[in-house]
């Protein structure tokens, strides 16, 4: 059996918001087991790109293609794409997001509850989880109470919590100071090692985008480099 090395295979995908066109004609091919860094100015449709690459949105087109771990997103319907998503892809975004009423734990678990995975069996991954994140003296402790870097960490277990195929992140260091980011990414580089993890993240930090696999320059709504 031929077993694809490619993660995600995307072609053609366009978007326009009104007038504006926001993405012309991407094409993309991710790898399993890469660690891509999508960088360019502002506005240059670095959020967007990912979004549609996340499922969390759609092209204006509808001749584009879009194949994630082997399945073709264009044939699902939005309930099997919400589906498909819980299990396959985890978000990392700038500010983290944890919904502040529940514990670090529960923050980590929610997506398996949601997933149908048993309250104990979706607690016990968390606590593992955040035990691996350094953070299992903090699995009690509501957001507030986390620092900067503990509250990206915790929103980084969550993203992996459904062991996704990839794992998308939006600025994931830009709201931690040198210290926290450093160590933020050195925590994406080991995960790809040891679970074989595939990273797409949009980026400003250098540093990081020097460590990826690959760069890709985007600039007014195309790849300018990759
Ligand atoms: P980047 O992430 O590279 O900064 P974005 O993908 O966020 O770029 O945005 C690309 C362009 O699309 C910008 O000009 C932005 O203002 C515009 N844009 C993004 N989202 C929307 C939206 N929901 N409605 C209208 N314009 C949008």
């Amino acid at each position: 059996m031929f077993i694809s090395n490619k993660m995600i295979q995307a072609k053609n995908l366009y978007k326009k918001y009104g007038n504006l066109e926001v993405l012309k004609n991407i094409d993309l091919n991710i790898n399993k087991g890469e660690v891509v860094a999508i960088v360019g100015p502002s506005g240059a449709g670095k959020t967007t790109l990912l979004q549609l690459l996340g499922t969390l949105d759609k092209p204006s087109n509808s001749d584009y293609q879009l194949q994630i771990n082997g399945k073709d997103l264009k044939k699902l319907n939005d309930k099997e794409l919400s589906h498909f998503r819980n299990k396959n892809i985890g978000f990392i975004f700038q500010f983290h997001q944890l919904l502040p009423e529940f514990t670090a734990l529960e923050n980590v678990a929610i997506p398996a509850y949601i997933n149908g995975v048993n309250k104990k069996e979706a607690d016990r991954k968390a606590a593992e989880l955040l035990d691996l994140l350094g953070l299992s003296e903090r699995k009690d402790h509501k957001p507030a109470k986390l620092s900067g870097g503990e509250q990206q960490r915790v929103a980084v277990a969550r993203a992996l919590i459904n062991n996704p195929a990839v794992i998308m992140a939006d600025e994931p260091s830009g709201n931690l100071d040198s210290e926290n980011a450093k160590q933020l990414h050195k925590l994406f580089f080991d995960l790809r090692d040891r679970f074989h993890q595939t990273f797409v993240i949009v980026t400003h930090n250098e540093e990081l985008a020097e460590m990826s696999d690959r760069k890709i320059i985007m600039k007014d709504g195309k790849i300018i480099s990759e």
